[in-house]
């Protein structure tokens, strides 16, 4: 047999193996247990009251804004006066403090000190309402019609606010005290950063030395039909969060009169920088957060999606290859540069003597900042071009990854099972950025996830026109606080 027949043989016998490894391991994925029916209507009127709770907050426009001037001070003290009106046994059985002009914080003490807490997080402030005259009912109607609450904020995120007090306030007629002590961390400039609420929130728990079990805050939706291929929707419940930051890539020129202009000006060379940075897009990896999400997605996907998602250590390339297909995917496998801004000379006939883009950049988990700065200053340095950190205040590197594997998880889970159990929870690479990031310090697991479920059009609503959340989907959101608040 000559060398290369063995090679030949050895190489065939290698894929075979590999083949039936997958196709083993595609296999024995746990069966997924047969999708539920969601809970009846009839079982929801426990929940009943929620909405109008979350009308009355809805009617409050508490705005945020980077210039405080332009906010409506009134609404946001108002808002909290209406909590103290809602919920009169949560004021009476918990310890509610104003932390700074933006942070509110309730007090659970629960009956085992020993035990760690936990923190629930949401916002009461929301972006503003464009075009208020095109919305069907106004954005701060608060208006219950069509089977909906309708305004700014229905989705985004009051519901989380109102529904984790509505369920406490439930827990506490019943007599209810929990076993670990559980924090209410609610911020008002989430939209606008964070930095008068959730920060200062979390530099007194902090100062407490508090250092929670886990906690939940806004993020992932249980999507309904996002991935078309599932057999049930899926509670996307964020275990870890995308760095951000902002990097300004800078040419300059010798600037002048436009009649005489040199072969390559400060703009021209700060084009070619930008379309290298575009044509060089980061490797795609396939973090732990990713690899868990495909191992919990397989028993709810087709068998040929199962031998992809189960194998990932010999599909790896190939679901690389499918993840980039994709803008929504791709960010999950790779940090992303975006070139956002551009700014030249101020004047037609002046050549620019500096020329500056912004590149806003999503960082993978395991990567950072300082990585991103090296890797571009490479690329652009061909044309002359320096990279330097834009905004040093909005730089958040990546989140550590959250494990499955937790109490916290657990609790999340079995919360769904009590209030969406048509839907199946699965770990996921949260994309945008939420007040999480002020508690790094005072949680040991970090969990995104929104309650309620949602379609891709039903998220339009977010941040956009005819924002509303439909009753029997809050009642469920309150079902679920009053099942995760009960069993801890
Ligand atoms: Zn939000």
């Amino acid at each position: 047999m000559s060398a290369a027949t063995i090679t030949w043989i050895a190489f065939a016998s290698a894929v075979g193996a590999s083949v039936l490894i997958a196709i083993a391991r595609a296999l024995a994925t746990p069966r997924a247990v047969p999708r539920s029916e969601p809970l009846p209507e009839s079982a929801l009127d426990e929940a009943a009251g929620v909405e109008d709770a979350l009308a009355a907050l809805v009617r409050r426009p508490t705005v945020s804004y980077y210039d405080q001037s332009a906010e409506d001070a009134a609404a946001f003290s108002a808002l909290k006066k209406d909590l103290e009106r809602l919920f009169p046994k949560v004021h009476g059985a918990m310890n509610r403090e104003d932390i700074g002009d933006r942070g509110m914080l309730f007090t659970w003490k629960g009956r085992d000190e020993k035990l760690r807490s936990a923190i629930m997080c949401a916002h009461f402030d929301v972006v503003p309402a464009e075009d208020a005259s095109l919305w069907k009912h106004g954005p701060f109607s608060g208006d219950i019609a069509e089977g909906a609450v309708w305004g700014r904020g229905a989705q985004d995120i009051k519901p989380m606010l109102v529904s984790s007090l509505h369920a406490a306030e439930r827990l506490i007629a019943e007599g209810y005290r929990p076993e670990r002590t559980i924090y209410f961390a609610f911020g008002g400039d989430e939209e606008i950063g964070g930095t008068r609420g959730a920060r200062r929130i979390g530099e007194a728990l902090a100062s407490r030395k508090i250092h929670a079990s886990f906690l939940l805050d806004e993020g992932g939706p249980i999507a309904d039909g996002m991935l078309s291929f599932a057999d049930r929707p899926l509670a996307l419940v964020g275990v870890a969060e995308k760095g951000y930051m902002d990097v300004a890539v800078e040419t300059t020129g010798a600037g002048g009169h436009a009649s005489m202009p040199p072969a390559k000006t400060a703009t021209g060379n700060l084009s070619r920088a930008i379309v290298a940075i575009e044509s060089a897009p980061p490797k795609a990896r396939l973090g732990r957060t990713v690899r868990s999400f495909l191992d919990r997605l397989s028993p709810y996907s087709p068998f040929a999606m199962r031998v992809l998602f189960r194998n990932a250590w010999l599909f790896g390339s190939l679901i690389k290859a499918v993840f980039g297909s994709s803008a929504a995917t791709n960010a999950m496998v790779r940090t992303t540069y975006a070139p956002t801004m551009l700014q030249g000379s101020a004047k037609e006939n002046v050549l620019a003597d500096k020329a500056i883009a912004i590149v806003n950049v999503r960082i993978l988990p395991g990567a950072d900042s300082a990585g991103v700065l090296a890797r571009m200053a490479k690329l652009v340095k061909p044309y002359g071009a320096t990279v330097s950190l834009a905004h040093p205040d909005a730089l958040v590197e990546p989140l550590p990854e959250s494990p499955v594997d937790h109490e916290g998880y657990r609790a999340i889970e079995a919360a769904l099972a009590g209030s969406f159990p048509e839907a199946a929870a699965v770990p996921f690479l949260f994309n945008a950025g939420t007040d999480t990031k002020n508690y790094r310090l005072v949680a040991d697991a970090m969990y995104r996830l929104t309650p309620l479920l949602q379609s891709s059009a039903q998220l339009e609503g977010v941040h956009g026109r005819d924002e509303r959340v439909e009753v029997a989907n809050l009642r469920r959101c309150e079902i679920f606080y009053k099942r995760l608040l009960g069993n801890l």
